[in-house]
């Protein structure tokens, strides 16, 4: 029987009412003749009582300098109660199910806390298990480096856990289930006029995760795209399709044509680093800063080196770290804060149309960039923090609100 892999995030396995609704999409995976491995992630969000977060928070409390082979293993937790719990509420159902954590769903993964990578699964157990008719339920964001060693993937790592799964048992698809209708043309909670994308290619959905759409992490997409598994992203709570996630998706073309963008996603707190090396110029201290950086594995998104200095760009907890790397080394910089925000899609390197709309429409709104980039697939700005929710509405508004309003005369905002 074709397996079909479902992974239900933190928000869907948070009550007993919400779980109903996951059964009920399991249930209906199995009426449709699907064999279901099921990944969860922890029950709810921070503040609730078995989030990650809040486990997080209790050994730190503990201990602020708690070692990350300790915290791995305290976050791992979460994953476990949430399985436990799922396949209770599954037996309650009349299913046959069982639960299995990462490590004895076979996901072998670097030894690198926090942040491991998955090298291999080895499915032995959930094939059995799966052969023998019962419904798989496995730990997302966490898995055992050769040597037994707890570890997890990085934060929304479960749904790596779920296409790498995937690709492991062959399944016929992957569904990432959350709490919004697929990924959508920007984040609900700043936009609640976005609407979800249909369908768009693994490239896509992968920019557009790297660029900060948290409803997918971008390993998961990378592992699918690899591998080809056709991959949706649906709610939990309706009955919506959702975003269908393939090489080739239904209006890519159109999309390249037209110079569309796909989405704009948005990285809350972001930064950019300026670095000086006192001694000698910035290619030599840039060179020993990169070796620093690479020791410790933080990585940025874009550096620049030039003669005078060096430019890094990264999410603002990695830009503090590599300040800090920097002083060692006796560097000197200065950052800029805010938040960054990408338009992302096929289009963006015909770069001076859509840069021009980008800093036209935020001058226009009165919201000053602080710096702004393009790369093949994106063109990001970083603006003042307390003026991301305002730059996001008005860039949505214009490029995917205004062909809903055409027929009003525009006002130059498109909306
Ligand atoms: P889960 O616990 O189900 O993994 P997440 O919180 O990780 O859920 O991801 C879902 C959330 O992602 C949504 O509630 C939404 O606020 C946020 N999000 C950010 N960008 C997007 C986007 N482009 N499309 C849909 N959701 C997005
Ligand atoms: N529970 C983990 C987290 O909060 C993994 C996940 O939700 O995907 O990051
Ligand atoms: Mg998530």
């Amino acid at each position: 029987m074709a397996i079909l892999v479902q992974k239900f995030g933190g928000t869907s396995v948070s009550t007993p009412e919400r779980r109903q609704q996951v059964i009920a999409k399991i249930s209906a995976a199995t009426k449709a003749g699907y064999s279901p491995v099921v990944v969860v992630s922890a029950l709810g969000r921070r503040g609730e009582s078995y989030a990650t977060d809040t486990l997080l928070n209790l050994a730190r409390q503990e201990c602020p300098s708690i070692d990350s082979r300790e915290l791995d293993m305290i976050m791992a937790c979460g994953e476990i109660v949430a399985g436990v719990i799922v396949v209770g509420a599954l037996k309650n159902a009349g299913f046959d199910a069982v639960f299995l954590s990462g490590q004895q769903a076979g996901i072998i993964t670097t030894m690198k806390h926090g942040d491991a990578q998955i090298v291999e699964i080895k499915p032995v157990n959930v094939l059995k298990h799966v052969a023998e008719g019962k419904i798989v339920v496995v730990a997302g964001f966490q898995g055992a480096t050769e040597s037994g060693e707890i570890t997890t993937l990085g934060r929304g790592g479960s749904d790596t856990t779920a296409t790498a799964m995937g690709a492991a048992v062959a399944a016929a698809a992957v569904e990432i289930y959350t709490d919004v209708n697929g990924i959508m043309t920007a984040d609900p909670r700043i936009v609640p006029a976005a609407s979800t994308i249909e369908s768009c290619t693994y490239e896509e959905a992968h920019q557009l995760a790297l660029h900060g759409a948290k409803v997918i992490h971008p390993r998961a997409v990378e592992i699918a795209w690899r591998h080809n598994v056709p991959l949706k992203v649906k709610c939990t709570f309706t009955d919506e399709a959702g975003t269908t996630i393939s090489s080739k998706a239904e209006g890519t073309i159109e999309r390249l044509r037209d110079r569309a963008v796909v989405g704009i996603a948005h990285e809350t707190d972001y930064g950019v680093l300026t670095l000086k090396d006192a001694n000698s110029d910035a290619f030599a201290g840039a060179g020993r800063l990169l070796g620093k950086m690479a020791s410790v594995g933080v990585d940025a998104d874009h550096i620049q080196v030039s003669k005078r200095d060096m430019e890094v760009a990264a999410s603002a907890a990695n830009i503090e770290t590599i300040a800090a790397l920097g002083q060692e080394i006796g560097m000197k910089s200065a950052e800029q804060v805010g938040s960054r925000i990408s338009l992302v899609g096929g289009s963006a390197n015909s770069v001076s149309g859509l840069a021009d709309t980008f800093i036209e429409l935020l001058q226009r709104e009165r919201i000053a960039l602080l710096q702004t980039s393009t790369e093949p697939y994106a063109i990001s700005g970083i603006v003042d923090k307390k003026d991301m929710t305002a730059a996001i509405q008005a860039l949505h508004g214009r490029l995917f609100e205004s062909q809903r309003t055409a027929d009003r005369p525009d006002d130059g905002h498109g909306r």
